[in-house]
This record gives structure tokens, C-alpha cells and sequence, in this order.
């Protein structure tokens, strides 16, 4: 399976391209991602440099224009469409029907792949795109047990890319507005979820208090790890208690189950994170690069090693680290 991983910079592209990545995926300055912070992304020439880069190595590079492009600015998502296809990008990776049908007309030499974004749980959903824009690959929500992902991939008409590693939300991938709600932007359009600006920090007698937007997220003790003010991971005051009313801080790791990922059919593993660190790339890739050749390697005898684990949950959101909706015992 191939190994597809996060590059929010020039510099954490080469981070996971010397870490073993066989792809890398990444977004330009503006909207048009679902990573649209400043500091990160790339511009036309670090974009161009990077991908020489990546290429010089046998690295993959897919562009990220998965945000749903907006009428009064939708020039921006043609751009970003076009910019890539003239890079010789390796894929575009894109949610909106529209942008595809754009990229699928104009660029058809380009790949298109489907993002996580466009929330495609069915064969039904995947034909339509396979029909209509001839994408080669869909990456899957992260919605689906194991036993459905093995569904779908037997019936898909394209290949299938999933998530392995990385921050969860609470999985409504494409259709979450929680942000815009306080913010007036969402990841969906306008390709931040609780966007920097907002962000205000208090230090208060017994430790530091999170706000977005004025709106106060999380109270956190003195010594305990503050983590960044997302709204579906804020604690809030319900029903007399104070608890993290939808979703604990948490992140995904399936190195467990990438036997069966594999037996199913799966093409590509996918690291979340653009917005982390370089030295998050390094990490997090090593490990993955290590346990796919590992499993190469042993096959039927393939076992997790302990140091695995733990090297990723010391990146890991809330120091700990589940199988998501792989796992849903009770199906
Ligand atoms: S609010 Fe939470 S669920 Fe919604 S997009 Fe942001 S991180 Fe994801």
C-alpha cells in the first residue's frame, strides 16, 4: 500500500519524503484547502521546487483543492485547478462536483482523486464519480467500519484510500459547519476550522483558558496539556457537568489492522496532519514506512511493535489513540 503523507511546507514535504513517503499531498496559499492557515502552504515557486523535489526522489505530489468553491470567488478554485495541471502534479485531489467537472474538462490528462471531503460512503456515490469526472481514487470518510470498507472496496469501481494516523474530529467530513457558527468560516469553504485569528489564549490564576472568537472552549489546569481551540473537542457546561460534550481529544492509528486493510484491497494509507510540524512528518512517517515494509516482510506473522505505539501516541491528540469507526463492535 502506498504511503501518502502530509506537507503543510516546503519544509515538511522534504520531511516526509526523507522519512519514506510514497506521496506526499499539499495546498496552495488561499482557500481553495482544507488547511488554510497562515504560515502553511505552499506559493507557485516553493510549490514548483517542492515537487522537483518529491519527483527527484519518486515521491508523488497531490494537490489539495478540496474546499467547495464559492460563486463570487470561484475564479480562485479554476486557478488553483489550472496552477496544478501546469505543475504536472501527480494527482488533484478535489471534493466539489463542480471544480471536478472543471478540472476533468479542461485537465483531462490530470488524475482526479475524490477527498475525504466529499464524504463518498457508497458504490453507488463512487460510480457517479468514476462516471462522470473518470476519478482514479477516492480517499473514504472516516465513517466506516472495517467490515464496511471491506464492501466497498470489493465493489468500487476506482481505487480506495484510507485514513491511518492522525487527528479525529467527529467525522462529518465535508458537511461540518460547528466552526462557522462562531467564526463565519468553515472548512468546507472557506478551509479552516477555528481559523488562527480567532484564537485568543488567557492565563488565569489555576492555568489558561482557550477562546474562538470571544466564545471560551476549554479551561485547562495548571500543568495540564493545552490543547487548540476546536470547538467539537471544547469542554462545555451540560447538564450540570462540565465534559467534552462531543468528542474527546483523540487521535486515529490503524497500524493494527493493516493486514486486513491490505487483504481488502486498499491502495493507499493516509497520515493526517498538514497542519503539524516537520518534525511530525519525520516521526510519524518513519514509524509507517517501518511497519508497511515490516508487514511486506512477515505477512501473516506481523505484529504491532510496542515502539510503534508509542512513538505515535507521543504525537497523538490527547496523548491516546483508538480505530475510529473501524471499530464498532456492536455492528
Ligand atoms: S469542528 Fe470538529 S468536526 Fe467540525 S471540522 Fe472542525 S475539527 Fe472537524
Amino acid at each position: 500500500m502506498e504511503l501518502v503523507c502530509p506537507a503543510g511546507s516546503p519544509a515538511m514535504l522534504r520531511a516526509a519524503v526523507d522519512a519514506g513517503a510514497d506521496a506526499v499531498y499539499i495546498g496552495l496559499k488561499d482557500e481553495t484547502n482544507a488547511r488554510h492557515f497562515s504560515g502553511l502552504n505552499f506559493n507557485d515557486r516553493q510549490a514548483q521546487k517542492s515537487l522537483r523535489y518529491a519527483h527527484d526522489n519518486k515521491v508523488k505530489v497531490f494537490m489539495a483543492i478540496n474546499t467547495y468553491a464559492q460563486p463570487e470567488s470561484i475564479q480562485h478554485w479554476y486557478d488553483a485547478v489550472d496552477l496544478s495541471a501546469d505543475l504536472g502534479v501527480d494527482a488533484i485531489i478535489a471534493a466539489d462536483i463542480g471544480i471536478m467537472d472543471y478540472a476533468a474538462s479542461k485537465h483531462p490528462a490530470t488524475n482526479l482523486h475524490l477527498s475525504v471531503q466529499g464524504s463518498a460512503t457508497s458504490i453507488q456515490a463512487l460510480e457517479f464519480y468514476a462516471n462522470e469526472f473518470g476519478i482514479k481514487r477516492a480517499v473514504l470518510p472516516r465513517v466506516l467500519s472495517l467490515p464496511q470498507v471491506k464492501q466497498l472496496a470489493a465493489g468500487s469501481p476506482v481505487d480506495l484510500e484510507v485514513f491511518g494516523f492522525g487527528s479525529l474530529c467527529i467525522m462529518a467530513e465535508g458537511r461540518c459547519f460547528l466552526s462557522s457558527y462562531v467564526t463565519g468560516e468553515s472548512p468546507n469553504t472557506f478551509g479552516a476550522c477555528s481559523p488562527g485569528s480567532a484564537v485568543r489564549w488567557e492565563e488565569t490564576p489555576t492555568g489558561r483558558n482557550s477562546y474562538l472568537n470571544g466564545v471560551l472552549i476549554d479551561s485547562f489546569g495548571e500543568n495540564e496539556k493545552a490543547g487548540y481551540p476546536t470547538l467539537c473537542k471544547g469542554r462545555f457546561r451540560a447538564n450540570g457537568n462540565q465534559f467534552h460534550v462531543l468528542e474527546e481529544p483523540t487521535s486515529l492509528n490503524t497500524l493494527q489492522i493493516i493486514p486486513e486493510l491490505e487483504a481488502a484491497g486498499i491502495v493507499a494509507i493516509k497520515i493526517e496532519g498538514r497542519q503539524r510540524s516537520p518534525a511530525y512528518a519525520t516521526r510519524v512517517v518513519k514509524v509507517w514506512r517501518e511497519a508497511l515494509d515490516d508487514f511486506q516482510q512477515s505477512k501473516s506473522s506481523f505484529t504491532v511493535k510496542r515502539e510503534w505505539m508509542e512513538a505515535l501516541g507521543s504525537v497523538s491528540e490527547g496523548a491516546q489513540t483508538t480505530l475510529g469507526a473501524y471499530s464498532k463492535p456492536w455492528q
